[in-house]
């Protein structure tokens, strides 16, 4: 029997996503299929214009034009070959804007959690009947512990997703309308099973990072207050597994500063093998946090800083300049309580420039110009590496609407 080649598009920023979605099918689901992992900017690999093809790309608002030219010059390629191909896409920026990406050609937009969706679609593509057009899944419903978010296909064995969605509401941030304010966990013995997998797959393998978007918050009932109780329950599984390099709240996770509290350090910082935690701060101005919806002020951020310092961590902070309307002189006490956390506490920042992104409450506003000072000294902070990120990159995204 011909098989149907299923090509995913792979970047290195949606290997989670297409691991996931590969985990989430039966092996008698993928056993109908040629799997094509296209991975790089080299062409398409010939295979996928031999047969019956399935394109699956899952990509962000920074990619949307480097996709939208390589979609046209794909659909010529295949036209030319008389291949008969299907466009789907799903992620973040196609679930808050799906109507543009039908029409930068695909056949299909998925909005939302596709690990239920996809299988069921794959199953209609194989039938020659799937939908097309734009397809919205009722968010905040996947179970993480039915799906392990990863296959051995991909080659890649991702950080474990221990928590998804958030409750609380940054007006910059999309999170919580992508899961529509839910939160919910991955269980202790789910987490502890894949670790078991990976070291299956990767006998030499002792590391386990995690995907959460505030790591101390693991296992809170309102996402409000840290749970020690599940805290320990999982570093304790952890090691009972025999992992010997836990990363606990290092990239590509995140902590909130409220978080930060003596109790989780006490419980957590004697498990743990990394010396970096990740952190969002965004601004040292109180007006502007609770403006933003932070649910935390300077105060606490600096007290959360001082505790990781003291339990041997250097914080990466993320921090956005550019807000709606910011001032110049905001600008600049801005940098001086970044330069302020690097020199006091070997804070290293990690910096964004304000992008207003689609379906948050913040989508129609526009980042304000960054002065040439604070372009200065944010250069000056890099320049000693005490500074990363993209902001310059994402100065053309913040002004986009000009
Ligand atoms: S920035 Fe973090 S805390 Fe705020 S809404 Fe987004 S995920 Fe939640």
């Amino acid at each position: 029997m011909n098989k149907n080649n299923i090509v995913f598009r792979v970047q290195n920023y949606n290997k989670v996503s297409f691991g996931a979605l590969l985990g989430a099918c039966s092996e008698e689901l993928l056993s109908h299929l040629k799997i094509i992992i296209w991975e790089g900017t080299g062409p398409i690999p010939p295979e996928a214009l031999n047969g019956r093809t399935l394109l699956v790309y899952s990509f962000m608002m920074a990619h949307v034009k480097s996709v939208e030219s390589e979609i046209l010059q794909l659909k010529s390629q295949f036209s030319e070959s008389a291949v008969e191909a299907f466009f789907i896409s799903g992620g973040a920026h196609v679930t808050a804007t799906p109507e543009s990406i039908t029409a930068m050609g695909f056949d299909l937009a998925v909005c939302g959690e596709s690990e239920e969706f996809f299988p069921e679609f794959l199953a209609k593509w194989l039938e020659k009947c799937p939908p097309r057009g734009i397809v919205k899944i009722e968010p905040g419903k996947v179970d993480l512990n039915l799906y392990p978010g990863f296959h051995r296909l991909t080659n890649y064995l991702p950080p474990v997703e221990i928590s998804r969605g958030c409750k609380w509401g940054c007006s910059y941030c999309a999170v919580p309308r992508l899961y529509h304010g839910t939160l919910r966990y991955r269980s202790v013995e789910s987490i502890l099973s894949i670790a078991r997998q990976y070291f299956q797959i990767q006998p030499s393998r002792r590391r386990i990072k995690f995907l959460s978007s505030n790591s101390f918050g693991y296992g809170s009932e309102d996402g409000r207050k840290p749970n020690i109780s599940a805290l320990k329950e999982l570093m304790l599984g952890l090691r009972s597994e025999g992992v010997t390099e836990i990363s606990f709240g290092s990239f590509p996770s995140e902590v909130r500063p409220d978080f930060v509290t003596e109790e989780v350090m006490e419980t957590i910082r004697p498990f743990l093998t990394n010396d970096t935690i990740v952190m969002g701060i965004q601004t040292g101005n109180d007006k502007r946090l609770a403006a933003m919806g932070r649910g935390h002020d300077r105060e606490t951020a600096v007290r959360a800083v001082e505790m990781l310092k003291k339990y041997r961590f250097r914080a990466h902070v993320d921090f956005i300049i550019g807000l709606p309307h910011e001032k110049q002189d905001e600008q600049d006490d801005l940098l001086t309580f970044m330069e302020e956390l690097v020199h006091k506490y070997n804070v290293k920042v990690h910096m964004h420039t304000f992008m207003p992104l689609p379906a948050t409450p913040w989508e129609n506003q526009l980042s304000s110009v960054i002065s040439a000072n604070a372009r200065r000294r944010l250069k000056a902070l890099a320049a000693s590496n005490n500074l990363d990120g993209w902001w310059e990159n994402q100065i053309h995204y913040g002004r986009k609407k000009t």
